[in-house]
């Protein structure tokens, strides 16, 4: 497949289906083939899902850090779906809407035969957090698998990517169903992005 391909794919039409606040309103979308992102709050996700699909105003990135609170369904070319779930470890969010997202992610996860991988997008100058460790944890035990992908490598020096990346693949032999491979991504550097692109689609069958 060229990138060209795989780019119209992502690109020629992206629509917001339906936003997630309960169990009850996770949408039914048929068969397609679903990618979910999770991420702390500010790890650059709306960002990254503008860029797949070169739309700038898709998903919104957020002004405020922990403001998105629901699960966004967007369908892609009527081929996939991508899944923005809602960022973790805000520090001023209550513990008790902590608890909150793991349950409402769990049942999602736990629930969802066409989800085909999740994206944990990581960014490399925070490096791994307690709150990624346990959402990887949630993963691990719900045998989902997931990748984590790095973010903003364009900030970042090749010493602080180079530690977070060894300290990643450190952690890979402690989680069951992380891929043993990691992504480093920029939203300013575009061969990343057909990186991403095509991992992506080569966890479906067109
Ligand atoms: P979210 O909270 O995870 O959805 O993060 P956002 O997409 O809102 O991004 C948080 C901030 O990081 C925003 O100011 C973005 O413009 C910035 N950002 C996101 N991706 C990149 C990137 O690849 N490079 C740089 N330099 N900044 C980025």
């Amino acid at each position: 497949m060229s990138a060209d391909f795989i780019k119209k794919l992502f690109t020629t039409s992206a629509e917001f289906v339906a936003g997630a606040a309960t169990i009850e309103q996770i949408p039914s979308l048929g068969n397609l083939p679903e990618f979910a992102f999770v991420g702390r709050s500010n790890v650059g996700k709306s960002s990254m899902i503008n860029a797949l699909v070169g739309r700038n105003g898709l998903v919104r990135v957020s002004v405020k850090p922990g403001c998105t609170r629901q699960l966004n369904f967007f369908k892609i070319s009527e081929k996939f779906v991508l899944v923005d779930l809602p960022g973790y470890g805000f520090a001023k969010l209550p513990k008790s809407q902590m608890e909150n997202w793991n349950s409402l992610i769990i049942k999602y996860l736990k629930g969802r035969r066409e989800l085909k991988r999740i994206y944990m997008l990581v960014d490399p100058k925070v490096g791994l957090k307690e709150s990624d460790l346990q959402v990887a944890k949630i993963l691990d035990d719900s045998g989902i698998s997931y990748r984590i992908v790095l973010t903003k490598i364009d900030k970042c020096s090749k010493e602080e990517l180079a530690k977070t990346e060894n300290f990643i693949k450190g952690q890979m032999d402690k989680h069951a169903a992380m891929y043993p491979e990691l992504i480093a991504t920029s939203i300013k550097l575009i061969n990343t992005i057909s990186e991403f692109r095509h991992e992506i689609i080569t966890n479906i069958k067109l």
